[in-house]
């Protein structure tokens, strides 16, 4: 086409033009902030989506499919937070861990990425947003840009995995933790750690290995009292109907 411009656009009724409008949403991943190479964060401000951008009809119509979301400033900061137009239902927040407390809209995320650097300096108040029962969040991205060696990186994610996932009040999001090309997830933590584990209990208990397995794929020999830490306590919530709950809790 010589001339791929369309003229007779604002000739077409109104309701077409929001329709092709709401057509151009795309997803977006709205960064707020990541790590640099000295493990400082950099604060970034995501440029507005090309539908609040293209003119003023654009601007005016499309603002009902986005919210205002912004870092709440120090307690005494005397300038107002900047804010980055989000639309929740497709775009994904991108956050450095401690930025995450101070969100103006926790629960409307959907798809967060969060950069940290391990599990080991994760620390624990970062997880207690995730543990609120307002959450949207259907997927967690963990970004670990820590230095820990490929074979044992895993090891200071197991103790968040647990907090998520081995519960009966089991959070409702997939989450994926990723090192430098290796990654964890809600589907995989629970087989490498036991992995791990049993290695450990043949390494102390050698040929007096007890290799006969319980119905869910758990080790005799991992229910040894001696080896208590390679077992890990199913938690109940006080309101679970769980059939196992008498037998399980401890
Ligand atoms: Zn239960």
């Amino acid at each position: 086409m010589a001339n791929p411009k369309f003229c007779p656009f604002m000739r077409l009724p109104l309701e077409l033009r929001q329709q092709i409008w709401e057509m151009a949403i795309d997803p977006r991943e709205v960064v707020f902030g990541r790590l640099h190479d000295d493990q400082q964060c950099q604060v970034e401000w995501s440029p507005p989506p090309p539908v609040l951008a293209a003119c003023a009809e654009s601007r005016c119509d499309m603002q009902r499919f986005y919210t205002k979301a912004f870092l709440r400033p120090f307690p005494y900061s005397q300038t107002p937070p900047k804010y980055c137009w989000v639309n929740f239902d497709v775009d994904t927040i991108h956050l450095v861990d401690h930025q995450l407390e101070g969100f103006s809209h926790i629960p409307s995320i959907r798809q967060l990425v969060l950069e940290t650097r391990g599990g080991g300096h994760f620390e624990r108040g970062y997880s207690r947003p995730f543990l609120r029962a307002d959450l949207s969040l259907e997927k967690l991205t963990i970004l670990d840009l820590g230095a820990a060696p490929p074979e044992s990186w895993w090891f200071s994610w197991i103790s968040y995995m647990e907090l998520f996932y081995f519960g009966c009040d089991a959070v409702s999001f997939d989450t994926t933790i990723v090192h430098d090309g290796l990654e964890l997830t809600r589907d995989t933590w629970l087989s490498v750690d036991r992995a791990w584990r049993r290695k450990m209990i043949q390494q102390i208990f050698g040929e007096y290995l007890d290799h006969r397995e319980s119905d869910d794929g758990v080790l005799a020999a991992e229910d040894d009292p001696r080896m208590s830490m390679c077992r890990r306590t199913w938690r109940h919530v006080e309101w679970c109907t769980c059939p196992n709950k008498p037998a399980r809790s401890e």
